[in-house]
């Protein structure tokens, strides 16, 4: 899961050749910060075995065939060597979370993601209970690989099924078939305590009876998280110049409908606009970023959000895998670096934190942007009086209208509306 992201145009600060220079980030500035918020790590696998025609992440297609192997251990070289140089930024805190994700993380051998989770715990302080969780590909499945990435040390499979049907796997470009689907969520289902299946709606040429099929398998794997996404036409991908014919709006609608309700008569209930989980399984590592969390992100093109007494910093790694490994083993990763202004802080936070149906508590409003609520009291009032947000004397949260007009009641807090 990449974190909901505004484009890093903040105030140029640091810059990217000040990036790791602690004490000039630690300076006074405009924000007090009485406490940091929890930390967590995000490493980048950038590379899948073809890319997606409606995928916009930093994922780069490699040929095993043209290209010879994976260069897994010059990676992982200059993943060590990132975070070595990123270390001052985050010292002495505890990280509470990992996510191994990609690309196709499940691409590298469970010897290089045991190296990797070796390397990470020899540099960081984890919470004992800190969950680890790796992106896997249905396509880049073998009988045990999971099994050994759990020796590893991941605690969390989240697997990137999409559908169950042939037809729209096919439609999506996607390398797997809906028989390996199947035998990889029930390899996660026996390798691990808790896993995450992901799937997409509002695909070309489906019907909600389709639909209906896919979620009655994926219930049928009995999955303790599932993540429901649809299908975005995003600029700059195959999709965006050759537009497939997908489901009217209404339509998209009845089918989001349908999924959430069937999924909480079957014990999974909705926590994020795209999340459902059983009781004890929500994604530790999504919700910190959803509830404003920090996190350092590790590898080509991971975004970092970062507190510190005074500021909250966004950086951004290189994102081509060939110059982010030059540049990291050559102790310079970061592209960009800039301040948060104070200006677009309320924003962010409620970019993120009114995707979750519990909103959050006023308090936290305070403790992770340093501002006082008055910063947000206008947008609360207009969002309260069209019936997206409720609010009590200590929490906030979006009405079931708020999340299906979610970038409405989002873009409520945007700086100048
Ligand atoms: S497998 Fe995932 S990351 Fe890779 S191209 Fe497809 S959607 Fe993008």
């Amino acid at each position: 899961m990449i974190p909901i992201l505004p484009a890093v145009t903040g105030q140029e600060t640091a810059g990217a050749a000040r990036a790791n220079d602690v004490l000039h980030l630690m300076r006074p500035g405009p924000l007090q910060l009485t406490a940091l918020p929890p930390l967590s790590l995000y490493v980048h696998l950038p590379w899948c075995l073809r890319k997606c025609p409606y995928c916009d992440f930093n994922s780069h297609e490699w040929r095993a065939d043209a290209a010879g192997a994976l260069p897994e251990q010059r990676y992982l070289d200059a993943l060590v060597a990132d975070l070595d140089a990123a270390l001052p930024l985050i010292w002495g805190r505890t990280v509470h979370t990992i996510f191994i994700g990609g690309g196709t993380p499940s691409l590298f051998s469970p010897e290089a993601v045991d190296r990797l989770v070796g390397d990470l715990r020899a540099r960081l302080k984890l919470a004992p209970d800190c969950e680890i969780t790796l992106e896997a590909n249905p396509g880049t499945f073998e009988r045990d690989r999971f099994r050994a990435y759990r020796a590893a040390g991941v605690t969390r499979l989240s697997v990137g099924v999409q559908s169950f049907n042939d037809d729209h796997l096919k439609s999506l470009g996607r390398v797997h078939d809906r028989a390996q689907a199947i035998a990889a969520v029930e390899e996660a289902a026996s390798a691990f305590d808790t896993f995450n299946l992901d799937l997409m709606y509002a695909l070309p040429g489906q019907t909600l009876a389709q639909l209906d099929a896919d979620l009655k398998q994926a219930l049928a794997l009995a999955p303790p998280h599932l993540s429901v996404y649809h299908l975005t036409i995003e600029p700059n991908t195959y999709f965006a110049k050759f537009p497939p014919q997908v489901p009217e709006e209404d339509d998209a609608y009845a089918m989001l409908d349908h999924l959430t309700e069937h999924m909480a008569a079957a014990g999974l209930a909705r926590y994020e606009v795209s999340a459902y989980a059983r009781d004890g399984h929500r994604c530790a590592h999504n919700t910190n970023y959803w509830q404003f969390g920090d996190y350092l992100g590790i590898g080509a093109g991971a975004h970092s959000k970062l507190s510190f007494a005074h500021r909250i910093v966004r950086q951004v790694r290189l994102r081509d895998p060939g110059r982010y490994m030059d540049g990291a083993l050559a102790g310079g990763a970061v592209a960009q670096s800039a301040e948060v202004a104070l200006a677009d802080l309320p924003f962010e936070f409620m970019l993120n934190a009114l995707r979750l149906t519990d909103g959050f508590p006023l308090a936290q409003f305070g403790e992770r942007t340093g501002l006082a609520m008055t910063a947000i009291q206008r947008g609360l009032e207009e969002a309260e009086r069209k019936g997206l947000l409720a609010r009590d004397l200590r929490h906030v949260w979006p009405t079931p209208r708020g999340l299906d007009f979610l970038s409405d009641l989002q873009t409520m807090f945007l700086p100048d509306a």
